[in-house]
């Protein structure tokens, strides 16, 4: 896990905090996008991961043309198109996105990529929480609200359960999974050659951001990794939503962190004690190594406090 990785989501949420005024996220500047490289890493085959600001893009190049999984944010657009262009494999354009989630670090580019002919997929989810708007957030220190997307930002293709893209000699298959980063997930699978793109579900900057208050939470992430691992060749090579190419131990890592600390909030729960009591105790203390600049050990505690039990910040009504 890099410095500039974790700085990168910071950032992410910043501009998306900036974007939408309020925030309590701290108040940095939005990046210098003409500063921003586009590295491409050769995955597998005829797949690449894509990294720049925000969520990592796979890529599907081929002589079909060009799928993508995210795009990353709409300044960025262009560059990306360029570096797709640059592998010199094929002249033809991206002819479909999918987005992995609806948050801005991964479906921000949807504007400029719908302009220039893409079409976008994503789960019934994304598009219905594109096009109202609302809070993204923990329930409680981290909370973003999240302005209404424009109509060429919307899905055109929405699914509910799953859906197939048969482009470039392989079946790519969407696959959602509920209530996990957010309510609106899937994972991508490349069967033919052997890559995973997880979406939020799984990332490398430490104790992950759990959307609770986007219909996220963490026994959904728990369910989502241990069901893909389940299905996938143990040698798959994993493109997490943040982060550097990883394997399956690296989601195992992840699926016992997540499920050893809930099971500790959950202890402390069933002993009634309060998230201030949590947090004085530090009962994360023994997975300390998993804080990062985003998540640290209070919020990841709010997180887990807030989803087990259901506390999405908010809705919360005093009558
Ligand atoms: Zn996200």
């Amino acid at each position: 896990m890099s410095k500039q990785i974790r700085t990168g989501m910071v950032l992410a949420l910043a501009v998306a905090a900036l974007v939408c005024g309020q925030t309590v996220v701290a108040q940095q500047k939005e990046p210098d996008w003409s500063k921003v490289q586009i590295k491409v890493t050769k995955v597998s085959g005829n797949i690449y991961m894509l990294e720049g600001q925000g969520g990592n893009i796979a890529a599907s190049v081929g002589e079909d043309g060009i799928v993508i999984v995210d795009d990353q944010f709409a300044p960025l657009a262009e560059k990306i198109q360029a570096a797709l262009k640059e592998l010199k494999i094929t002249d033809k354009p991206v002819r479909f996105v999918i987005n992995t989630h609806y948050h801005g670090d991964h479906a921000g580019g949807n504007v400029p990529f719908s302009k220039a002919g893409s079409t976008l997929i994503a789960q019934d989810n994304v598009r219905r929480r594109l096009e109202t708007g609302g809070t993204a957030g923990n329930g409680g220190s981290i909370k973003m609200d999240v302005k209404p997307a424009e109509k060429a930002a919307l899905p055109i293709i929405t699914f509910e359960h799953d859906v197939t893209v048969h482009l470039n000699g392989e079946d790519i298959r969407a696959l959602h999974f509920p209530s996990g980063h957010t309510d609106g997930d899937s994972i991508i699978f490349f069967p033919k050659n052997n890559v995973v793109h997880m979406g939020d579900d799984f990332v490398r900057y430490g104790f992950p951001f759990i959307d609770v208050a986007s219909g996220g939470s963490v026994q959904g992430m728990i369910d989502a990794m241990e069901k893909a691992t389940a299905q996938l060749p143990a040698d798959v090579k994993v493109i997490p939503g943040h982060g550097a190419l990883s394997n399956l131990d690296d989601v195992r890592a992840f699926t016992n962190m997540l499920k050893e600390t809930s099971a500790a909030v959950q202890k402390a729960l069933d002993e009634h004690k309060t998230l201030d009591q949590m947090k004085q105790e530090k009962i994360l203390a023994p997975w300390a190594k998993w804080k990062g600049d985003f998540v640290n050990e209070d919020a990841f505690i709010e997180t887990l406090h807030n989803s087990l039990t259901g506390h999405k910040g908010e809705f919360v009504k005093h009558n």
